[in-house]
């Protein structure tokens, strides 16, 4: 594909699948997302920290800078929010990373994050969470939580199927739902808004098992299906119930075990195989709870869209907060790298938001290629930046001990720690 106002860098190659595997050069094009309001601060330090990173590891990315959001507005003009040649590249070289993009509250624009989700079919949001040495934490043993979620990211309530009050549309459905589907007394007299929540099999299915695949993969002991499936049976408790299927028939019992009755039931006397993974469901608000007070017990969570929105933020929060929260969507061969953050308005523009979460994203990219060597050294070298007191407004504020820094110097701080880690 030819593009017009994106320049492809000189030099590099894309990766390409064959025989259904990701190929991987040295020197891959990856296309690159600043973002809207912070991002301008953590984009370029982010990219300056993975480069490094990367090169000091042997590899030589080729960072395609793409436009969306604001950029894409200020390039392509006032109508343009998410260019068709964004989307192609993100397509067509696989991998990519991006910023926060902002997403103003009301009618008439949709979010590019979620419309990036759903045209590339990046399925599942996965969001590792664990404790980085000197983050400050409200919890009182925050390095206990070490969980990967999995957050179903192309259906729920999240698909836009939704009727505005006031319009014929709502009114249509309305009319429907009360006259054929005789739920004629449920809903409140007067302007009303309605929406509907997709669950499929289809999208529960492949999530679940990109969850098991994964604990399987990274010797994890329990993937925990987290639903509110006691109230709305028929699409949360389905998806639990698609969940268990592919526990119970995929895979063989020594390798993954479904727990009977999880819902309702302790485990703890339940004979599991050794070695397996076990595989259970939990009602969402009792989760949110447990998270907090039973935290070392969960390992790899799997959620609908607006479950896993709410788990992994505040999962997030037991961590040390948005700043340091990293994050990336996959789809069939495809890899999304985007930090939890949002483009927080406030902080834009002023070189002090925090990098962290965007360089962490990073390296779920780089390990996504295979290069958990670069992945260890960039954690080890944001870990060792924020242990010595080198921190980012955020941070610093809750750390009387701490150096408070802006985005550029810490990036440069990292940097230095990766050279000195290499
Ligand atoms: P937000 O942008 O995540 O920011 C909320 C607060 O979290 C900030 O004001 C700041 O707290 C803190 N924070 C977030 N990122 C930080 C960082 N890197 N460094 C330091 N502090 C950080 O959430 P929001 O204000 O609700 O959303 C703003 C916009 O972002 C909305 O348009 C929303 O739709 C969009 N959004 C986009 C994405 C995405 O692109 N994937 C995700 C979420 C939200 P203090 O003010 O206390 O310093």
């Amino acid at each position: 594909m030819s593009y017009d106002k994106v320049e492809v860098p000189e030099g590099g190659e894309k990766v390409t699948v064959e025989n259904d595997e990701l190929q991987v050069p040295e020197n891959p094009i990856i296309p690159m997302i600043h973002g809207d309001g912070i991002g301008q601060d953590v984009g370029p330090a982010a990219q300056k920290v993975l480069q490094k990173a990367a090169e000091e590891t042997g590899r030589d990315p080729h960072w395609m800078r793409v436009y969306a959001g604001q950029s894409a507005r200020d390039k392509y003009g006032e109508d343009v929010n998410l260019p068709d040649e964004t989307v192609e590249a993100l397509r067509e070289h696989r991998v990519a990373i991006k910023g926060p993009l902002t997403t103003p509250v009301g009618a008439g624009f949709r979010s590019l994050n979620v419309a990036l989700r759903q045209t590339l079919d990046l399925y599942a949001n996965v969001r590792p969470t664990y404790y980085l040495d000197g983050v400050p934490s409200p919890m009182k043993a925050p390095e206990e939580m070490d969980m990967v979620t999995f957050r179903e990211n192309t259906e729920d309530v999240y698909a836009g199927i939704e009727w505005e009050q006031g319009t014929e549309e709502v009114e249509k459905v309305r009319n429907f739902v009360e006259d054929e589907m005789g739920f004629d007394e449920t809903m409140h007299e007067g302007p009303i808004g309605l929406g509907l929540k997709p669950i499929s099999e289809k999208g529960s299915k492949r999530l679940v098992r990109e969850a098991i695949d994964y604990a399987i993969e990274n010797d994890r002991d329990k993937v925990t299906l987290v639903h509110k499936g006691n109230i709305m049976k028929f699409t949360e408790g389905q998806f639990g119930t698609w969940g268990m299927e592919v526990a119970d028939e995929e895979y063989p019992d020594d390798e993954v075990f479904a727990a009977p009755d999880s819902l309702w039931e302790e485990q703890d006397e339940v004979d599991i195989p050794e070695d397996a993974v076990m595989v259970e469901e939990r009602l969402a608000d009792a989760m949110l709870q447990w998270m907090q007070l039973r935290t070392d017990e969960f390992d790899v969570l799997a959620m609908p869209n607006l479950n896993g929105d709410y788990l992994s933020d505040a999962a997030g929060a037991q961590i040390g907060g948005l700043g340091i929260a990293p994050g990336a969507n996959f789809g069939e061969h495809r890899c999304l790298a985007e930090p939890v953050h949002g483009s927080a308005p406030k902080r834009a523009g002023q070189d002090k938001a925090n990098p962290t979460a965007l360089i962490l994203s990073g390296r779920l990219l780089f390990e996504y290629l295979g290069w958990d060597d670069t992945g260890k050294l960039i954690r080890d070298a944001v870990e060792e930046t924020i242990s010595s007191g080198t921190v980012t407004y955020d941070l610093a504020r809750q750390r009387e001990d701490a150096e408070k820094v802006s985005t550029t110097e810490y990036a440069e701080a990292i940097c230095d720690n990766i050279e000195d880690l290499a």
